[in-house]
């Protein structure tokens, strides 16, 4: 995000919190009831209003209010609020992540460094592990899921209180938008359909009880990751990045959006680190070393590196994640090397602070 942008928003979130909640009487922005809020730049703003369903015709002014108060911001030329309205999760008790012992996020400051693939395959090393794991992809703008699992054909059972069961692939429990939708229609879904299609995915599916929920966040590390990472009790988070410098300074954009959302950062994944030829040479693409350094640059621990591999690129592309399909293989004993070191600083990041008592 710009500087200016960076500014107006301040600016829009310190308005939106001079309007009260209608419930907390705290500032609307402050009590969560904003979501989705995108700034363009060429000024265009939208965001929702998130109303608790009993309760929804009391916010239809504080939407109107919100409207109008964004629209007094400088450089805002057009604004978009919509109102939803959220049923109470009480209704829906055995929808959600209440029984998911550990929650993960996989992300990544940009698209195409492997952070799907990091997720899948991280998946699938803990359900080897023995651990009940599901895969939930967030990506709602280009999910990944149904490729890299091999899923087509097969949509979730929608129960008749309208909660969604989870499909079933290589040992894990998966949800993907890309299971919901027909992957040949236009993925149109801006703001308000795309917030609620991932609150769906979140307090929706029932995932029974898990020891693991991996999450395939969406590329970037903004706002809408944020509100994302928000709304979920994450156990930490595993970053993935090349090597290349510039990936670098995202990823340390990546460590302060899950230091804003309290979540630990369970350590960096280098992807692509190099490529070994059947002779034993490696050779570095896209430079050396340069994850590591960025995790001890940021204190963050670091959790290896994954080679550029034929095999790996090839499983993804049949939708048999390699340490489903070749457990053998080096690259996923590395990938099990790499969930196991992430599920130890889970223990090591999630300790409760110790108890003082003067005794
Ligand atoms: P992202 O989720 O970051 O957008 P993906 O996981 O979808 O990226 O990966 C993008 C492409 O790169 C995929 O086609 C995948 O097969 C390939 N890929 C990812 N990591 C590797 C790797 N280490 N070696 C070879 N191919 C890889």
């Amino acid at each position: 995000m710009n500087n200016r942008l960076a500014l107006i928003r301040q600016d829009i979130e310190k308005r939106l919190d001079a309007i009260k909640d209608p419930i907390s009487s705290k500032g609307l922005f402050s009590s969560g009831r904003i979501l989705g809020l995108d700034i363009r730049e060429d000024g265009k703003v939208s965001f929702t209003v998130e109303a608790p369903a009993e309760a929804a015709e009391r916010y239809v002014a504080a939407r109107d209010a919100a409207e109008a108060a964004v629209r007094q911001a400088k450089g805002v030329t057009q604004v978009l609020a919509v109102l939803t309205a959220h049923e109470a999760p009480k209704a829906k008790p055995e929808g959600g992540v209440s029984r998911v012992k550990r929650i993960i996020a996989v992300a990544s400051a940009k698209g195409g460094v492997g952070k799907s693939t990091v997720a899948t395959n991280l998946a699938c090393a803990y359900a080897a592990l023995g651990l009940n794991t599901g895969l939930l992809d967030l990506d709602v703008y280009g999910p990944s899921a149904p490729t890299l699992l091999g899923v087509h054909n097969q949509k979730p059972h929608m129960r008749p209180d309208k909660l969604l069961d989870p499909l079933e692939a290589h040992g894990l429990k998966t949800m993907s938008i890309g299971y919901l939708v027909d992957p040949s229609s236009p993925m149109i879904w801006r703001g308000a359909m795309a917030t609620s299609a991932v609150r769906q995915m979140i307090d929706e599916v029932v995932w029974g009880p898990l020891d693991v929920l991996v999450l395939d966040l969406p590329p970037g590390t903004g706002d809408v990751q944020l509100t994302l990472v928000q709304r979920v009790p994450l156990a930490g988070a595993v970053i993935v990045s090349t090597p290349q410098e510039v990936a670098l300074a995202d990823v340390r954009r990546g460590l302060a959006m899950f230091e804003k959302a309290r979540a630990p950062i369970l350590g960096i994944v280098e992807n692509m680190a190099y490529f070994e030829t059947p002779d034993g040479t490696r050779t570095h693409i896209f430079g050396e070393g340069g994850a590591r350094r960025t995790a001890e640059d940021a204190g963050a621990p670091f959790l290896g590196e994954i080679a550029i591999d034929v095999a790996l690129r090839q499983a993804c592309d049949a939708g048999a994640p390699l340490v489903a399909a070749q457990p053998d293989h080096p690259v996923s004993r590395r990938f099990r090397e790499i969930a196991q070191a992430a599920l130890d600083n889970v223990a090591r990041l999630n300790k409760p602070a110790p108890r003082i008592s003067f005794a």
